[in-house]
């Protein structure tokens, strides 16, 4: 029997990238998973599609969680599928960098929406569930830019420095009910979202990372289920960095 056996999870932005990696692993450990995604309805039904391949259980289910009414549709959709939430993995995000003297309000508001206040919405959401079953495990994706800072990523480190405050006040808020809160913070990972940055700028990063390369999604997803599981029934309020000793 797998160690997640039948657990509800719900991922958001599963749809590509570090989110299809932490579906995927999740399914293959036993979770039945909501495949969430904002405008790649192809891709999340993909992921779905390979979780089914493979005996598990997923459903996709479109939404905006930078929209309350999104996230709550998309508690609703899991819970009339599969009856409950046991894991939520705050994972959608999105960059618009640019120097601050470039930065737009428009830039700063879009980053700030979906990579912070989604992860409010979705939490909102789901939280009633996890308080009455006294069970909850919420993992959200951070950025070591968000401890460290990094030129360019005002709005983005602000956004990922704040889901730190925010998982630690939900470790402090919901301890006694059994949800636990962790910060699973990649450097930098090989997916569509660093896809455009430049040769020139990944050789430097790559000098920076003590293990030499980048991260692979398939890096980040192990610990995300690590934290969903009994083994780290007693870890709460951390940050663990994933990250080849980048923010060492
Ligand atoms: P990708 O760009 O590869 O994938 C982003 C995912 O988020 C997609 O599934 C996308 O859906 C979804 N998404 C974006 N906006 C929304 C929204 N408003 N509502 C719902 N879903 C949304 O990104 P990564 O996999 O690289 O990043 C995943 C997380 O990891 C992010 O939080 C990111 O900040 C963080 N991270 C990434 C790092 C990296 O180097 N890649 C480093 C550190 C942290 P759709 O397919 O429909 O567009």
């Amino acid at each position: 029997m797998s160690d997640l056996e039948d657990r509800v999870a719900i991922v958001t932005g599963g749809s590509r990238g570090i989110g299809r990696a932490i579906c995927l692993e999740l399914a293959r450990r036993g979770c039945k998973v909501a495949v969430n995604y904002r405008n790649n309805g192809e891709a999340a039904a993909e992921v779905v599609r390979l979780i089914e391949q493979g005996g598990g259980q997923a459903i996709a289910v479109q939404g905006d969680v930078s929209r309350g009414a999104d996230a709550e549709a998309l508690v609703k959709a899991t819970l009339d599928a599969y009856g409950t939430v046991d894991i939520l993995v705050n994972n959608a995000g999105i960059t618009r960098d640019t120097l601050l003297a470039r930065m737009t309000e428009d830039d700063w508001d879009a980053v700030l929406n979906t990579n912070l206040k989604g992860a409010f919405h979705c939490v909102k959401a789901v939280q009633r569930t996890m308080i009455r079953k006294r069970y909850g495990r919420i993992i959200s994706i951070g950025s070591v830019s968000g401890l460290a800072g990094n030129a360019g990523q005002a709005n983005y480190a602000a956004a990922k420095a704040g889901l730190v405050g925010f998982t630690k006040t939900l470790a402090r808020e919901l301890g006694a009910r059994n949800v636990t809160a962790n910060l699973v913070a990649p450097g930098f990972v090989t997916t569509e979202l660093t896809a455009n940055l430049p040769d020139s700028m990944m050789e430097k990063v790559i000098e920076r990372i003590p293990l030499s390369r980048l991260g692979q999604p398939e890096d980040i997803a192990p610990i995300v289920a690590f934290l969903a599981s009994d083994a780290a029934a007693y870890i709460t309020g951390q940050v663990i960095c994933v990250d080849g000793g980048l923010a060492l």
